[in-house]
């Protein structure tokens, strides 16, 4: 089996990459390092079943592959708002690319999408039936509708052509790898707590996020890709246990220790105020639920980051 992983030198990227050679796929790694990097791939650089490929997923591509992964894309809102029109291009040029290279290779084709196609959600916890909320002229339009296109796409494609298609929405990932000026949530929040810089909640910390260790989010996605070529339905994969991020704050720095202070900054436009998947779907068509503790999870994380900044 030859798998593609488009975005494979990234935070969740990498750790597909891990699994699918585990599992004794060839993998491609197609990357163009814009938010990725050689760090988290260096590893398998001896892998005779895994190339580098440097491409950008909005250039077409030719190449060979039974099952792609689509993940090529800046991911925290620090990223994808410095390079908005690159974002929503890796989102809709780089369907396409992908779904033709789909087409023309016979390959069936996996979509990374997100919680945030649900924009700031008004149903709680979400379920893969909502339509969401989402701001189409905001900061994170870039993402949230470049990724709702995305899904579009991939359902047009399934229409005209009957392609294999599985789109998962991933709920907030944390884990090793996480770059450490991400910029998203935990990286920081454990980055700072090491450091012992203050710790920057924006808003008054109320509002919620649900996280998943990255172990448990690429086994679902290779799980969704061994699902039968007509089950096509969104999938949320996430871990239900949500927290405020005032709690998570708490939580960091009872693992790390430290001297940390808690300092409050203003909330980002359209930031969403509260996040929780509904994994119904996803337990009955994948038998999938998550298995690490967020306690656990996060003591892995802050392992690899004391690695990384002592
Ligand atoms: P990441 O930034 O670590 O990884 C993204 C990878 O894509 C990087 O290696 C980057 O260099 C590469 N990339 C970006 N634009 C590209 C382009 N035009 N051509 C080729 N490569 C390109 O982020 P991540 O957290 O690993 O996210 C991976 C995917 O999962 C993304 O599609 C993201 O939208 C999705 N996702 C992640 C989360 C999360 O919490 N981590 C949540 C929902 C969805
Ligand atoms: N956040 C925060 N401090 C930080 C980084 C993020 O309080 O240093 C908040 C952010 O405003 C959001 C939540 O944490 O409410 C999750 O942010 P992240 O960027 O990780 O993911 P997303 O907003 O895309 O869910």
């Amino acid at each position: 089996m030859k798998a593609l992983v488009t975005g494979g030198a990234g935070f969740i990227g990498s750790h597909l990459c891990d699994l699918l050679l585990a599992r004794g796929h060839e993998v491609i790694c197609l990357d163009n390092f814009s938010t990725g990097s050689d760090e988290n791939i260096r590893h398998l650089s001896n892998n005779a079943r895994f190339r580098l490929l440097r491409h950008d997923v909005t250039v077409p591509l030719q190449a060979e592959a039974d099952e792609i992964f689509n993940l090529a894309c800046p991911a925290s809102p620090v990223h994808y708002q410095r390079i908005p029109i690159e974002t929503t291009k890796a989102c809709v040029y780089g369907a396409i690319n992908m779904l033709d290279l789909a087409c023309a290779s016979g390959a069936k084709i996996l979509q990374a999408s997100t919680s945030e196609v649900y924009g700031d959600p008004q149903v709680h916890p979400q379920t893969e039936a909502y339509w969401g909320h989402v701001n189409p002229i905001g900061p994170r339009s870039c993402y949230d509708e470049g990724k709702r296109c995305a899904e579009a796409l991939f359902f047009d494609y399934r229409r005209r052509s009957q392609l294999p298609i599985k789109v998962v929405r991933i709920f907030n990932t944390y884990g090793p790898r996480m770059h450490p000026s991400d910029g998203r949530v935990v990286s920081n929040f454990i980055v700072q707590a090491l450091r012992n810089d203050p710790i920057t909640i924006y808003g008054d910390g109320s509002h919620t996020r649900s996280f998943c260790y990255v172990d448990d989010l690429v086994e679902a996605m290779a799980g969704m890709m061994a699902t039968p070529d007509d089950f096509i339905a969104p999938v949320n994969i996430g871990n239900p246990m949500e927290v405020t991020i005032l709690e998570l704050a708490e939580l960091v720095l009872g693992i790390v220790g430290g001297k940390s202070k808690i300092e409050f900054k203003p909330l980002p436009e359209d930031d969403p105020q509260q996040r929780q998947p509904d994994i119904g779907l996803a337990r009955s068509a994948l038998g999938w639920s998550p298995r690490v503790a967020l306690e656990d999870g996060l003591g892995e994380t802050v392992r690899y980051f004391r690695g990384l900044i002592n």
